[in-house]
């Protein structure tokens, strides 16, 4: 194991996407899973917190210490087995996904959950039960998640299979490889019928495994992961089309989604019509600052949706035919469409996409700006609601904004940018409005980003302070002397 003590040498690790910067006293880098459990032990006995740290890509804050130790998982980063006979892949938690995907996509597998930042660990994926632009068709992490193992905060091992141990109701026991017996109360909650990483996993007579996914570091260590994977498809038809009217984007993307979603269940070969994998959304502020580098955007572009299609050889004309007069239908820019069909092409797609947050950072660099940026999501049913509320008030904040997402899942971005205390001040109840907006909708504060420690006051948007009180029980009966992941999700007096 490697031990990193020097000031200069942990630096890397003391921050995350949020940029928010804490401190440490060490940083340890396991090269075995076993490795992971002295280290523990010993924090526990001495009372020294533990921060869990993936590749650093998270936006809320959840690896950045307040002292103490890290446990690092990049060391921790093989592919232990691919098993194509039960479509299944055995990894450690450390794996850069960009690497597990390009391994699976060269033996003709496909790992759909594929959040944007590819170079996210698979521990942190699951920690953070993150999603992307797929989920639309393939949903979350925790769709895909069939086994943990994982590490305690004593030291003792947990293995959890999906299908193997279930709640009885709200009431459930974990036994560890030792043999202690831990029993827990899941709260009641009605859980939001969307994408959500907000607080723990609850459901009548559920999958514990499901309880650590999306749990953000505060209940063990991640150690082993195994996911379910899918076959590849053959061809995939990729394209981004722009909108003068952002009512009719609406209603484009009510259309595309629903009959997308009636198709969901069949073989890719045998649909000829419209049958979207992705719908993704950008605002006129996003294509704004994108246009520098993309003079092919319309100039009175007030919108633009990204969408994928996976298809056979046979019937590609008669689906781009299909795609193309949807598209006409609803917007006068169908000719300006940026069809993808080679991997080249596809890859050029993906960049626009990822152009949009490395352009805001190099904003926010340039201009010494800071952002909020916002991760609601509703129940489809309140999509238009949520659409439009989303827009007027971020219009109405004064500030200047972007929006963007995965608008096939009623799941947007609201990007809000401060410049002075006095738009921090701004931002902040612009921040809060569109939460309480969103769970007035049956929605969620955190559809994938988690709560990390930047949005645990508001988890009570969502929850009532008995079953919050619920999840800290869960929490101190797996974590007595409260070491991991302090600060995230919950305080503790
Ligand atoms: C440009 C950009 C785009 C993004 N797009 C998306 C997106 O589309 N979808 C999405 O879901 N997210 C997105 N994210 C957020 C981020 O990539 C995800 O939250 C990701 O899952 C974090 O993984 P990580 O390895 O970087 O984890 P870290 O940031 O290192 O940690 C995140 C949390 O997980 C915990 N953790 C990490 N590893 C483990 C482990 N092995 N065991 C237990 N706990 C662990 C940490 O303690 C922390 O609480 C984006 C981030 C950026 C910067």
């Amino acid at each position: 194991m490697i031990i990193k003590t020097d000031s200069e040498l942990i630096q890397n690790y003391l921050t995350d996407a949020s940029n928010i910067k804490g401190n440490a006293d060490v940083v340890y880098i396991p090269e075995t899973i076993n490795e992971i459990k002295p280290v523990l032990a010993e924090c526990k006995d001495k009372k020294i917190p533990v921060w869990i740290s993936g590749a650093g890509t998270g936006m809320v804050s959840g690896r950045v210490p307040e002292g103490g130790a890290m446990i690092s998982m990049e060391k921790l980063n093989k592919i232990l087995e691919i098993d194509g006979e039960n479509m299944l892949v055995r990894v450690e938690p450390g794996i850069p996904l960009v690497e597990l995907q390009k391994e699976l996509e060269s033996q003709g597998f496909l790992y759909p959950p594929n959040p944007t930042e590819i170079n996210s660990f698979i521990g942190g994926n699951v920690a953070t039960n993150a999603s992307g632009s797929k989920t639309f068709k393939y949903g979350s992490t925790r769709d895909y998640v069939q086994k943990l193992k994982i590490i305690l905060a004593d030291g003792d091992e947990l293995i959890l299979e999906r299908g193997r141990q279930k709640a009885d109701g709200f009431t459930a026991e974990l036994v560890t490889e030792s043999g202690k017996k831990i029993k827990i109360e899941l709260p009641e909650i009605s859980m939001p019928d969307c994408k959500n990483t907000s607080g723990y996993y609850s459901q009548k007579g559920m999958d514990l495994v499901d309880l650590f996914i999306g749990s953000e570091g505060t209940l063990g260590v991640v150690a082993e992961i195994t996911l379910k994977i899918l076959p590849n498809p053959a061809n995939i038809i990729g394209g981004i089309c722009y909108f003068d009217d952002l009512d009719k984007l609406i209603s484009f993307v009510e259309d595309v989604r629903d009959s997308s979603k009636d198709t969901f269940d069949r073989n890719y070969t045998e649909i000829n019509g419209v049958s979207f994998r992705l719908i993704e959304y950008f605002d006129k502020n996003s294509l704004k600052m994108l246009k520098g580098q993309y003079s092919q955007i319309p100039e009175k572009a007030l919108g633009a949706i990204w969408f994928e299609q996976e298809y056979s050889q046979e019937n590609e004309d008669e689906i781009l035919g299909e795609i193309y007069s949807k598209i006409e239908e609803y917007t006068p820019y169908a000719d300006d469409t940026w069809i993808a069909l080679t991997d080249n092409e596809h890859e050029n797609l993906r960049k626009f996409r990822h152009a949009l947050p490395l352009t805001i950072d190099e904003k926010l660099v340039s201009s010494g700006q800071r952002k909020f940026g916002t991760d609601t999501a509703t129940p489809v049913k309140y999509f238009r609601e949520y659409f439009n509320s989303l827009h007027d008030i971020s219009e109405k904040s004064g500030l200047e904004y972007a929006i963007w997402g995965h608008i096939g899942n009623s799941h947007l971005h609201s990007n809000l940018f401060m410049s002075n205390e006095n738009d921090f001040e701004k931002a902040r109840e612009t921040y809060a409005q569109l939460m309480k907006k969103s769970t007035e909708m049956e929605g969620t504060i955190s559809a994938e980003h988690g709560i990390g420690k930047l949005k645990k006051n508001y988890l009570n948007f969502m929850y009532s302070d008995d079953k919050i009180q619920q999840m800290k029980e869960i929490k101190k009966a797996l974590d007595p002397n409260l070491i991991l992941s302090k600060g995230v999700l919950f305080d503790f007096d």
